[in-house]
């Protein structure tokens, strides 16, 4: 069977933790599926269109990594697709608490394992949420992004 990991995000827009934790799954997964999520209730700065195109730029090339979209309930995809592993990124507590009631409950809906990595030290601090207030703001956000705007 092969060991196949979907990475689940807004990723509103993909920042460089994002690819932090991507590129650290990829030795441990046979393939890694980045889940692009859409949310009727959410409101985006970016388009699933561009959500997409932003993502095919950064990883577009690599055999290993699938990128989709998907709505409706992570495990519910994870089923349908026949994947085990759900991939998140922690980075501080509140994170941990959030994350922790999410896997825990992805466990009990559907027995699927949560696998996290823990964000690497010099991309601890990005958010797609400070990204977005830079971009709004008409700052420079090209330190924190894998793309050009
Ligand atoms: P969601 O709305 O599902 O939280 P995000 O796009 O904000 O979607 O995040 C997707 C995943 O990426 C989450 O597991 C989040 O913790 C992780 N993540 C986001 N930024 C970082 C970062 N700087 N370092 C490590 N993980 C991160």
């Amino acid at each position: 069977m092969k060991k196949r990991a979907l990475f689940p995000g807004s990723f509103d827009p993909i920042t460089n933790g994002h690819v932090d934790i991507i590129n650290r799954a990829l030795p441990l997964f046979d393939e890694v599926l980045i889940a692009i999520g859409k949310n009727a209730d959410k409101k985006y700065m970016f388009d699933l269109e561009q959500r997409l195109d932003f993502m095919k730029e950064v990883f577009g090339g690599n055999k290993k990594i699938k990128i989709v979209t998907y709505t409706g309930l992570t495990v519910d995809f994870c089923k349908l697709n026949q994947i085990d592993f759900i991939l998140r990124g922690l980075r501080n507590p509140a994170d941990f608490e959030f994350e922790k009631a999410i896997a825990q409950t992805n466990r009990k809906l559907a027995n699927i394992e949560t696998i996290f990595l823990l964000t690497s030290a010099d991309t601890s601090f990005i958010s797609s949420s400070i990204v977005r207030d830079i971009i709004r703001n008409g700052g420079n956000a090209n330190d924190f992004i894998p793309f050009n705007l």
